[in-house]
């Protein structure tokens, strides 16, 4: 974790004092953010590799830094949100964030977002999103021949399932929103199409889960979307 630069942005000291203190205990190095203009010129400063945000800072919201650091910046942002509404959740993500943690979360729910976040940058700058070929567990999908198979078996999947499954896979380890998805899928308004959101998800997952009742590949976040998760 040594070479592991983790920007905190948190203005209420107890809860920044337990992020520092997890990040110190585990060999990460950190700097620290009390408000969310300090955040943005952190970001552009220090280059970290991954900002832990939380959303309601006392001069400009934390949306508004997501906003103005993915102006440069495609740093992977994990959100601290204190409210319990999903919608600061979601306005964050469709602004550019990669992940969450709510108020209150466990040191240890911390140091797994921060382990997964790792191992998508790694991913990436091992350039493997960009390749033709994506593999994930017993997953495989040829972008150029538009086939997935798994355990090596060709999967039979409808065109919209495909494009589903394409779009989680590209994004590999991040939560996409519904409305996030319904749009690159459907275009168009979103709303309506959460609902066949959800039966194309569910006969998608058919096809892919062994046990879709307790997926492996795609985790559902009830409100917010869904995600593909990096099988190690
Ligand atoms: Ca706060």
């Amino acid at each position: 974790m040594k070479n592991f630069q983790v920007l905190v942005v948190e203005d209420d000291a107890p809860v920044r004092n337990l992020i520092t203190t997890t990040l110190k205990a585990h060999d990460y190095r950190f700097t620290v953010a009390v408000n969310g203009n300090t955040a943005v010129m952190e970001a552009a400063s220090h280059n970290p590799d991954v900002v832990l945000l939380d959303l309601g800072l006392p001069d400009i919201d934390g949306v508004e830094v997501i906003r103005r650091v993915r102006q440069w910046s495609n740093v992977p942002i994990i959100v601290i949100s204190a409210r319990s509404e999903d919608n600061d959740k979601i306005d964050a993500l469709d602004a550019g964030a990669d992940d969450y943690l709510t108020k209150p979360f466990s040191v240890e729910e911390l140091l797994a977002r921060l382990r997964a976040t790792q191992r998508r940058q790694a991913l990436i700058l091992g350039n493997s999103s960009q390749q033709p070929v994506f593999v994930n567990g017993q997953l495989r999908i040829d972008y150029p021949s538009g086939c997935a198979y798994l355990n090596g078996e060709e999967m039979h999947l409808t065109p919209i399932e495909y494009k589903l499954l394409r779009l989680l896979a590209q994004n590999v380890g991040k939560v996409l929103t519904h409305k996030f998805i319904t749009q690159s899928v459907w275009g168009g308004s979103w709303e309506n199409d959460v609902g066949s959101l959800r039966v194309f998800m569910a006969t998608l997952r058919k096809k892919l889960e062994k046990a879709p009742g307790s997926p492996q590949y795609i985790q559902t976040h009830i409100g917010i979307g869904y995600r593909m998760v990096k099988i190690e």
